[in-house]
């Protein structure tokens, strides 16, 4: 059904994009073969890399796909979890890195116009210098502003601020058949027919390929701080949350973590947690808009913390220490990665948050699997990695594939399950891409998948955008 890429396409590739835009040495392609997911299985090379370098370029590489009947994967940076920019069908992978051009920080309207290409390190930057704030966090840097918008990414901030989705105010897509369209704007309302903005967030390139976009910004908070509560079993730990969200507190984020993740982490940096005791930890983080503002609200949640048997609570006051302390959370996935398998984004209500993580315990004791997890615990979303590998002691003890491969499925089948008996979604956050598109049936109707099908063949009568994904 698909026609392969030959020197004819190539020839038409490069007319449009230039030499340097258009890549077919197998070394220099194989990056593009993968994204984040642990497992090699599921890497495909494409058959050309293509980089164009502005909007016209996108929609000139569309209409001749479309033509020619060819698969095209968008790719952004690459820090996916489940396989979503992987050319599963070969074909295109089109690659936004050259369009890199933060347009416009638009203080009057509080508005960035950024390319797709930017990446969130560059783009925090660009509106810090501006003096403004862009509130979400997903953890990987790397990531680009295409690719957060693409997967409707969240992270640790979501709590308070919200998720990408509630920054984008406007975009610039070119759909399969090469047409741009420009729906949204630096509006702050639109009742204005569909809400195609909202269609193409979180469609994994399915629908189109965003180029640019408007993205809404705010003050900068006045006061941040960082709590970290020990305590010394889970249970309580997640108990605390809702009572914190039913005292009318409203963290920016509350993160729980596991010590033995914490530790192992602890040792990859030589830096120490500021506090040793107890088995799990809440983070949470507070902005005010003054110091005694901030202090009120620390006691608030201390006070809450400590009727939930928090062992203590220490704070985190200056820069320095809570960028210590942010800076052990965020690289807790590379201390663990090397044997980690997959990172599970399982969202439930967030009062079923501490009976899904009891019953998570007890899938790693029925399998012999090390599942640490940890997560966003007010906002629902959990990430369970399951992992190659045993603890010991505290230490990683690696097991052999013939164990944990036959486990693998067993395991996120029973977490799934879960989540389905709880009102649950299997991602919070990350998307469905390749890997969790066999359990898509577990959580969404026949009905609201059929009716998903219908648009993705309105959008892509030729089925050419990042085709194998998500259905
Ligand atoms: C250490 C680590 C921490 C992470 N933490 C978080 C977190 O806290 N929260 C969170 O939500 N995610 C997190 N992620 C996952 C990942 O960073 C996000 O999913 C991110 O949004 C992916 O962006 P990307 O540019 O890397 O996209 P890619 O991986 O390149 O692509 C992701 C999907 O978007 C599509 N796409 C990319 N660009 C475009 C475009 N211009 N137009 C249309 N479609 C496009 C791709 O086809 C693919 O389907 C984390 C990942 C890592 C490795």
């Amino acid at each position: 059904m698909y026609t392969h890429i030959d020197t004819e396409i190539i020839d038409a590739l490069k007319a449009i994009v230039g030499e340097r835009g258009v890549v077919t040495d197998p070394d220099t392609m194989q990056p593009y073969s993968h994204d984040e997911f642990a497992l090699a299985e599921i890497a495909h090379m494409p058959e050309v890399v293509v980089k164009p370098a502005d909007v016209e370029q996108v929609a000139e590489i569309l209409k001749l796909a479309s033509q020619k009947s060819i698969p095209v994967t968008p790719r952004g940076g690459a820090t996916g979890l489940c396989g979503g920019c992987v050319p599963s069908l070969g074909g295109i992978s089109l690659s936004l890195e050259r369009m890199t051009r933060v347009v416009e920080i638009d203080t009057a309207n509080q508005m960035a116009v950024v390319e797709a290409g930017v990446s969130l390190s560059d783009f925090y930057t660009a509106v810090e210098e501006a003096g403004l704030y862009f509130p979400p966090h997903p953890g990987d840097e790397g990531a680009m502003i295409g690719g957060l918008i693409a997967t409707n990414a969240g992270g640790a901030r979501a709590v308070k601020y919200g998720v990408i989705r509630n920054y984008i105010r406007g975009l610039e897509v070119v759909l399969p058949t090469g047409e741009i369209i420009r729906p949204g704007g630096k509006l702050m309302k639109s009742s204005t027919g569909y809400n195609l903005v909202n269609l193409i967030i979180g469609a994994e390139g399915t629908l189109g390929v965003v180029t640019q976009a408007v993205i809404q910004l705010m003050p900068k908070p006045a006061v941040t701080r960082s709590l970290i509560i020990p305590y010394d079993d889970l249970q309580s730990a997640i108990d605390t949350v809702p009572d914190i969200i039913q005292a009318k507190i409203q963290p920016l984020a509350v993160e729980f973590l596991p010590r033995e993740v914490v530790t192992i982490t602890e040792k990859m940096l030589n830096q120490s947690w500021p506090c040793s005791v107890g088995t799990t930890y809440l983070l949470i983080i507070l902005d005010a808009p003054s110091e005694a503002e901030m202090d009120k609200l620390s006691e608030a949640v201390a006070g809450v913390c400590l009727d939930h048997e928090a062992l203590d609570v220490f704070v985190a006051d200056s820069p320095q220490k809570q960028e210590q302390v942010l800076g052990i959370r965020s690289k807790i996935y590379e201390a663990i990665k090397d044997h980690n398998i997959e990172t599970l984004d399982i969202v439930v209500p967030r009062a079923e948050i501490a009976r899904h993580v009891a019953r998570i315990q007890e899938v790693q004791g029925e399998h012999g699997l090390w599942l640490p997890t940890y997560g966003h615990a007010a906002d629902g979303n959990v990430h369970t990695h399951i992992m190659s590998a045993r603890l010991e002691g505290g230490e990683i003890v690696p097991l052999p594939e013939e164990e944990w491969k036959p486990r693998l499925e067993k395991v996120r089948a029973e977490l799934y399950r879960d989540c389905r008996e709880r009102g649950g979604m299997i991602s919070g956050e990350h998307g469905i891409g390749l890997v969790k598109k066999p359990y898509l049936s577990y959580v969404l109707s026949p009905e609201e998948i059929a009716l998903m099908r219908r648009i993705k063949q309105a959008f892509d009568p030729q089925g050419i955008m990042n085709p194998d994904k998500i259905f």
